[in-house]
């Protein structure tokens, strides 16, 4: 089959067939047709023209499959008889929330597979760990651990961000698991951060010298305790430096807060 303009306008104008279907028909990729069609000139309908001529899928046939009968993009293009990018296009286009590609599925069966309900139960509630703790040993993030100990119906504890060493069997000194009060949010941070006047106060350095943001420090280490006075801003490097001589710091911090 040769490419000609005349075979490409009685294609696509005449028989109203798609790009793709020509592609398919001469056994070449839909591209070289595209191409083709610049080269000789051929316009092209406009986008979603082909809806009305053709028979591809409406919003509600999309839904029904996609959605409710969870077909694939694939399985759907097949049905429709056209490329999975239009069926993607059509997703996007009709707001239709895309899942995730194989590739996300397969780490879905992972953690399900993971995040058994003995699992759960075994780590969350006999050895009384966080979800941050489960969610750090196994390599996936708290939210995950948190929907599936939902979906098993563990009974999550109330104290799940509030926990501190006193009544969690598994402190272990206030590393970086320990959780975060209610009140540490965004804006407390930025609070701090314009009251030191976006620097370092260790160095000195302004935050828009820095790489990254400036950090939000807990003077005293303890993650629980979010009164300004326990708060400073520091740069990434010396916020590094405080890890040590840790009783050097607060002292320090302690002091240069008070002037
Ligand atoms: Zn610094």
């Amino acid at each position: 089959m040769k490419l000609t303009k005349t075979f490409l306008i009685r294609k696509y104008w005449k028989e109203k067939l798609t790009t793709f279907e020509i592609a398919t028909l001469c056994k070449v990729g839909q591209r070289t047709i595209m191409r083709y069609m610049e080269k000789f000139n051929i316009s092209r309908r406009k986008y979603g023209h082909h809806l009305i001529i053709k028979n591809h899928p409406t919003k509600n046939v999309l839904f029904k499959k996609y959605i409710i009968e969870r077909k694939t993009q694939q399985e759907i293009a097949d049905d429709s008889k056209c490329s999975r990018i239009t069926i993607r296009n059509y997703l996007v286009k009709y707001n239709i929330k895309i899942r995730k590609t194989s590739k996300g599925n397969k780490k879905t069966l992972k953690y399900q597979k993971i995040l058994t309900k003995e699992f759960l139960e075994k780590e969350y509630i006999k050895k009384g760990k966080h979800l941050y703790q489960i969610a750090k040993e196994i390599r996936f993030s708290r939210t995950t651990v948190q929907s599936m100990a939902i979906k098993h119906k563990i009974p999550l504890r109330q104290d799940n961000r509030f926990a501190s060493g006193d009544n969690n069997p598994s402190w272990n000194g206030g590393s970086s698991f320990a959780p975060y009060p209610l009140g540490w949010t965004k804006v407390l941070k930025e609070q701090i951060k314009y009251r030191d006047s976006h620097k370092c106060q260790i160095c000195g350095v302004p935050e828009i010298e820095c790489n990254r943001r400036l950090h939000v420090h807990h003077i005293d280490y303890d993650k629980m305790n979010i009164n300004l006075d326990n708060l400073t801003s520091l740069c990434q490097s010396c916020h590094m430096k405080t890890n040590y001589n840790r009783n050097y710091w607060i002292e320090y911090l302690k002091i240069e807060g008070s002037l």
